[in-house]
């Protein structure tokens, strides 16, 4: 019977149990899947394309499809196989797209709702292994395109976009608390004009 992906991940590969991080986590590294939106690529058939490379199943943890769906792949507590010479203690997650129709080139095709899911993955990576400290993509690795973009620079700029919660409360001048005061501003502000109109 075949592995559910959406209810939860792999426990153990087809070719036997995973090999263990040596330690909790310290990274997560990003993918696309270098297929083309829509094309009904899950992580059922990434298992089948990574198996026919002699990988124990699926080489990545998480899965995040067009509309925002999650798929699992290999237990968190497991090494992947996703990025060569680093996969003791990293974290792969994968996004279904990079890649245009006819196109060999790998482009940044996530969707709002990819994005969106991605970040919810990244918080809740990080709430359960404290030890992780950075996102990078596979890129930053090893000499390859994937994930398509430069994603430390994103995610660096998305944090210092200026959200509503960020924005400086507007400062209005206190307003005098007596009318013995406001009569005092007034006289104030009558001496500096004709201060200034000398
Ligand atoms: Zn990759």
């Amino acid at each position: 019977m075949s592995h559910d992906y959406k209810a939860g991940p792999l426990e153990r590969g087809p070719r036997g149990g995973f090999t263990r991080h040596s330690g909790d986590p310290h990274t997560i590294v990003e993918h696309y899947s270098w297929t083309v939106p829509g094309d009904g690529t899950d992580m059922a058939r990434i298992a089948k394309w990574h198996e026919a490379r002699s990988f124990n199943g699926p080489g990545y943890h998480m899965l995040v499809h067009e509309d925002g769906t999650r798929e699992f792949g290999r237990p968190l507590w497991a090494r992947g196989a996703h990025v060569g010479g680093h996969n003791d203690r990293t974290i792969g997650v994968c996004w279904l797209g990079g890649r245009n129709r006819g196109s060999e080139d790998g482009h940044d095709t996530r969707t709002d709702a990819q994005k969106h899911e991605l970040e919810a993955i990244y918080s809740e990576l990080r709430a359960q292994f404290p030890s992780i400290k950075r996102v990078v993509g596979h890129r930053d690795l090893t000499a390859t395109q994937c994930p398509g973009y430069d994603v430390a620079a994103a995610r660096a700029k998305k944090k210092h976009q200026p959200t509503p919660k960020d924005t400086p409360p507007v400062t209005r001048p206190d307003p005098p608390e007596s009318p013995a005061g406001a009569l005092a501003a007034i006289w104030r502000a009558l001496v500096a004009f004709f201060a200034r109109s000398k």
